[in-house]
């Protein structure tokens, strides 16, 4: 069992850098500190301006000193987790960071645990849980969209937007249960007509935000552009200029075959997965047949297809999948005269994956097309950002849905407001406000250690 008030530590920043920074945070996180730090004359402090920097060094117990450091006191109510808690500026070498936690936990600081931090902002009420989502994906945005869209979250955009369905569903069945518990009453009865209005209205709002999320997957995951051609049409040749052109972030994605090279990139802000399917079909013997198989499913599965041919070659259409890029390749050598009408048609583009002409222009194509793909998804968009929140927001529809049936179908109001509750209690998960204690462990421990 984690006790709540115990005294955490954890470095925040990333190491290797010139400046490191520790977190502390718990209730006695003050006597912690009065215990470590020293002034540059060497005294001790009582106590700390809170969120201001002080200047000074941390000692062991012995007196030694273990870095001059810059350190920040947030007290209780003032700070990130809610609770007291400080931030300690060291320099970011490995000893340092090494000696000052070991002395941390010779005073009864333990290490945090991931996401502990967020957590306990969390428990504190300075945030609700689908702003702590947002601080996660803030942090592993790597795309500037992906970077605006968490940080409108951050602010509560989703939080206000799932309370305000929240609020309509509750005034809702509060309406329903008053004319069901005082029928004497004159309450204003909401007719059937009135009351399925609003749950339409209610639906048609979830569901936009269920589809703005399969747009948004897009963006997280990364349009797959899967580039099909014959043997030495320039495949890999292409995929590798493309990544010299406009490189920003590369990485190797767990899982890919020698077959099948798959490679993440980031053009002008779009996340690309590009699958280079070189190799597949040249497989020879046994491994060809499963060869060509995986590269009918990578076409199968993707967001754009390039098809790819050798300029040089007579016109050849593509057999299969209908590819959303023609593309001819080897231009510096020249190109078959078959080919005329499609370039002056524009249905081909023309490079040479040699000589890099013309690739600038197929950049912005793929980028064009990408960003039609992921559709309208400004940073306003309130989305929501995780499978749980799709889950949350699926469930919730569910309920609805059968609360609508329970009507259409007579059956006694006071059984079919059950469904209403629960569509109630599904949203409540998204923020937070109803959230049991293994949603919360499943969320945090996803975090990375010191956030
Ligand atoms: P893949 O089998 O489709 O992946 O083709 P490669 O990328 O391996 O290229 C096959 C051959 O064509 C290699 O020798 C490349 O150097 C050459 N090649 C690729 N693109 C161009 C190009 O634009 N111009 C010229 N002249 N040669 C190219």
């Amino acid at each position: 069992m984690i006790r709540e008030d115990s005294l955490i530590w954890a470095l925040a920043s990333g190491t290797g850098g010139a400046i490191a920074v520790l977190r502390v945070s718990g209730e006695n996180t003050k006597s912690c500190l009065q215990q470590i730090f020293r002034t540059t004359r060497g005294r001790p402090l009582k106590n700390f301006r809170p969120r201001h920097m002080h200047y000074g060094q941390v000692q062991d117990s012995a007196g030694k000193i273990l870095d001059e450091v810059c350190l920040a006191y947030f007290p209780n109510g003032q700070s990130y987790t809610g609770e007291s808690m400080a931030e300690i500026y060291c320099h970011g070498s490995g000893a340092v960071i090494r000696s000052i936690g070991k002395l941390l936990e010779s005073l009864g600081v333990r290490p945090a645990l991931p996401g502990e931090f967020t957590r306990r902002a969390f428990l504190n009420g300075r945030m609700g849980l689908s702003q702590a989502e947002a601080i996660r994906e803030l942090i592993e945005a790597d795309t500037e969209l992906e970077a605006s869209l968490a940080i409108h979250r951050l602010k509560g955009a989703l939080k206000g937007k799932v309370q305000s369905l929240r609020a309509e569903l509750i005034d809702t069945a509060a309406h329903l249960e008053a004319t069901l518990d005082y029928p004497e009453e004159d309450i204003e009865f909401m007719d059937d007509s009135a009351l399925l209005k609003r749950l339409g209205g209610l639906k048609n709002q979830i569901q936009e935000m269920i589809e703005a999320y399969g747009r948004q997957y897009l963006i997280r995951q990364g349009i797959k552009t899967v580039i099909v051609g014959k043997p030495n049409a320039g495949k890999s040749s292409l995929l590798n200029a493309l990544l010299k052109e406009d490189r920003a972030i590369v990485t190797e994605i767990a899982g890919t075959t020698r077959d099948s090279i798959e490679e993440e990139l980031i053009l002008k802000g779009v996340r690309f997965r590009f699958m280079d399917t070189a190799g597949i079909r040249e497989a020879q013997d046994k491994a060809e047949a499963l060869g060509i198989a995986r590269s009918l499913k990578a076409e199968e599965e993707a967001d754009l297809l390039i098809y790819l041919v050798d300029a040089t070659t007579v016109l050849e259409e593509k057999p299969g999948r209908k590819p959303d890029l023609l593309v001819l390749n080897k231009i510096d050598l020249g190109v078959h005269e078959s080919w005329q009408n499609l370039i002056e048609t524009k249905e081909a583009r023309t490079i040479s994956a040699l000589t890099h002409e013309g690739l600038s222009d197929l950049l912005d194509s793929l980028v064009g097309m990408a960003r039609d793909r992921i559709g309208d998804v400004s940073p306003d968009t309130v989305g929501i950002s995780s499978e749980r929140q799709a889950h949350c927001l699926e469930m919730a529809m569910e309920s609805l849905h059968a609360f609508e049936n329970s009507l259409n179908s007579g059956i006694p109001m006071d059984i079919a407001l059950v469904d209403l509750y629960e569509a109630r209690d599904h949203l409540g998960q998204i923020t937070g406000e109803i959230a049991s204690e293994d949603i919360i462990d499943r969320i945090f421990e996803k975090f990375c250690i010191g956030k």
